[in-house]
């Protein structure tokens, strides 16, 4: 059986072809650039070396056009018949998706109805949607959410303090994302403790380009930094994280700029960008080994947000079993996560100065401590593709 799952986003289109009677990746690759000249289209096929291709993609339909073209000419996908489904990433399922879900019209619907909620997210994820509908009409099609995983959160936790109304009428609430990642750590962290998922607490740290950190009780998601939208929470790659709201009206009435180009600021050129004028973690780290004093206090601001999380879901678990740490950043900063980690005797956490900095591949244990350490590779694809499955072969 093969599950292809894409990740269609606004000038992107991001695949993984699995083969799931052991999960191996058969190709991934990823569509840049749609709508330029000079679009890209970078795979890889296991065993062999990346191939780059650059033409014209005009739009998703011309990307998964050359996806299936792809697919079809590497004789991986020699019939649609040899597909069991298409895995979709959405990223926002609203109050109503708690659960993947098989796409009908009316799921569809409701997607489009969730817009409003993540409207730089959602349209994209329903192009790619729509897409793979008309050109591979005969494979099921189903959506896994992004928000998905946090819906055990008590309501005290993702209610805003704001009027009631704002909840019943404009579902503004906590809603949390990097779902999938979460999700599929936690069930990693458990089985490498040793200990039922249900019966398993954790901090988990999913720090890519967006971060979040989510407190997991019992296996379930009962608290998580990001918000209504990405925005909220840790300090981020181009997103500021939390921030007092009044500084939105301070800048609108002091620049005299729009609520959209506040939006812009915060989500594309605040966090670390704003700070030292980098995003990317990598980057940071050399200017400050220049002795760069901005990019030294952009790490500094990035580690002291992570620990106050830390701290604030060890308060809300009580009993932690481990830290996980993951994402590009998480599962490759050896500095970061020592730093974020020092000092946290107390709560029982100490990081193993040696195992912290070449932690085994996928899962390892950096800790010298009570509270156990843990460094696992995500695999959101993966997740999404066995989410699918899962969801298929209940309604069959
Ligand atoms: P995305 O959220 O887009 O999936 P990733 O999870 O791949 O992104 O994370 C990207 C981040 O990981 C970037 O900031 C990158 O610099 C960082 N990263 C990757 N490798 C390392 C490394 N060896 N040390 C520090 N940061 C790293």
């Amino acid at each position: 059986m093969k599950i292809l799952v894409l990740n269609a986003g606004s000038s992107s289109v991001k695949y993984s072809l699995f083969a799931m009677h052991n999960h191996s990746v058969l190709v991934a690759g990823l569509i840049e650039r749609i709508g330029e000249k000079q679009a890209v289209h970078r795979f890889n096929a296991a065993g062999a070396a990346q191939q780059m291709l650059e033409m014209e993609i005009a739009n998703h339909q011309a990307a998964l056009q050359e996806l299936f073209r792809i697919l079809s000419a590497s004789g991986l996908l020699a019939d649609s018949r040899d597909l069991a489904c298409i895995g979709h990433r959405v990223v926002h399922g609203g109050e109503h998706f708690w659960q993947p879900a098989l796409i009908t019209p009316q799921v569809l619907a409701q997607i489009t109805a969730t817009i409003p909620l993540a409207p730089l997210h959602n349209p994209a994820n329903l192009l790619g949607i729509q897409e793979a509908i008309k050109q591979m009409p005969i494979v099921p099609q189903v959506a896994v959410f992004d928000t998905a995983f946090h819906h055990t959160m008590p309501d005290y936790a993702y209610r805003y303090a704001l009027p009631a109304e704002f909840y019943r009428e404009q579902r503004v609430r906590r809603y949390g994302f990097h779902g999938t990642s979460h999700g599929y750590v936690a069930k990693l962290a458990a089985q490498f403790l040793g200990k039922p998922l249900a019966e398993t607490n954790l901090i988990t740290l999913h720090l890519g380009n967006g971060a979040s950190v989510t407190a997991i009780e019992n296996g379930k998601s009962v608290d998580t930094s990001m918000g209504l939208t990405p925005l909220e929470g840790v300090m981020m790659g181009t997103r500021c994280g939390d921030i007092d709201p009044a500084i939105i009206f301070y800048l609108g009435r002091t620049l005299n700029i729009s609520n959209d180009a506040i939006e812009t600021l915060l989500n594309k050129n605040s966090g670390c960008k704003g700070v030292c004028g980098e995003n990317d973690m990598r980057s940071i780290h050399k200017l400050a080994e220049s002795d760069n004093l901005e990019a030294k206090l952009a790490l500094a601001m990035y580690a002291y947000r992570l620990k106050k999380y830390i701290g604030a879901y060890f308060a809300v678990l009580n009993r932690v079993d481990a830290l996980v740490f993951t994402g590009g950043i998480g599962e490759n900063d050896a500095w970061l996560r020592e730093t974020c980690c020092a000092n946290l005797s107390a709560l029982g956490i100490d990081i193993d100065h040696e195992k912290n900095q070449t932690p085994l591949r996928p899962c390892a244990d950096i800790s010298a401590s009570r509270v156990a350490v843990l460094v696992i590779k995500t695999d959101e694809e993966l997740e999404i593709a066995i989410q699918a499955k899962q969801c298929l072969e209940a309604v069959v």
